[in-house]
């Protein structure tokens, strides 16, 4: 059974533009920054009001604490993540009807509803991750795929995820747990030791460690564990303490307490 309710909104210019996506490279994770409004009120909103206001926006599919909602199908375009041009190069992308749409072309938005008090609840993260396990395995994408809005025009959405990124850290996680043991962030970081043995590797001492998604000590990605072993890009100092860039394009700390390298 679908994690999710097929509850299409009408074909029409500002919500559901009836434009096919290039492919699903990614699912982006948003929040409504409405609070108390449901997946239903969301799917009535995106079918009314926000037409009738001549609003471009929507996403796929909405989550709240009892239930998920499809309101765009899966091969078509919605409007929830192209305010600005996207920061990661696999979702850039145009076509002849939607010029520089960018992650808009390329990916699914999943959007997760808020609670009275303006938080989200657990059981809607819980959901969400099920939906986005569910969407990787349909699309052939794993946990690495999954991006926050922020990630792609850096826009502060989902803010709860933004403000503490081990949250979103964890929910990468939970849909990783529910995939399965087939993906492992350390996979293709491994392979690549033979195929590029010029370069030096780093090795994790710690027991566990945090990666990075960029330059930015805030900004916590994938634990590695320690063994695992990376092919570095480049060295370089942030504020202060040095990480390396590693193949992967991930960050790793370089601070010799907690790695090595050869
Ligand atoms: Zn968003």
């Amino acid at each position: 059974m679908a994690s999710y309710i097929k509850d299409y909104v009408e074909v029409n210019k500002y919500t559901r533009p009836d434009l096919k996506l290039l492919g699903v490279k990614g699912i982006v994770i948003h929040w409504t920054a409405t609070p108390n409004a449901s997946a239903k009120n969301e799917r009535n909103y995106f079918n009314g009001t926000c037409i009738a206001e001549k609003r471009y926006a929507s996403a796929h599919i909405f989550v709240d604490r009892k239930e998920a909602r499809l309101i765009i199908p899966l091969d078509e375009v919605a409007y929830h993540a192209n305010d600005k041009p996207s920061k990661i190069a696999k979702f850039k992308a145009t076509a002849s009807y939607y010029k520089g749409g960018n992650a808009n072309l390329t990916t699914i938005g999943v959007e997760m509803c808020v609670e009275k008090n303006g938080t989200i609840h657990a059981d809607t993260i819980a959901r969400a991750e099920k939906v986005v396990a569910e969407l990787c395995k349909q699309f052939k994408l794993t946990e690495k795929d999954i991006y926050r809005h922020y990630d792609i025009t850096g826009k502060n959405c989902p803010t709860p995820f933004v403000s503490d990124s081990s949250k979103f850290t964890s929910f990468k996680a939970g849909v990783k747990k529910l995939l399965g043991s087939k993906s492992t962030g350390s996979k293709t970081s491994t392979a690549s030791k033979s195929s590029d043995s010029s370069k030096k590797m780093v090795i994790v001492k710690a027991a566990q460690l945090y990666t990075y998604n960029s330059a930015d000590w805030n900004d916590k990605g994938l634990i590695v564990k320690k063994g695992e072993a990376f092919t570095i890009k480049r060295e370089l100092t942030v504020k202060g303490s040095k990480m390396y860039q590693l193949k992967s394009g991930l960050y790793i700390t370089a601070n010799t307490k907690y790695v090595s390298v050869k």
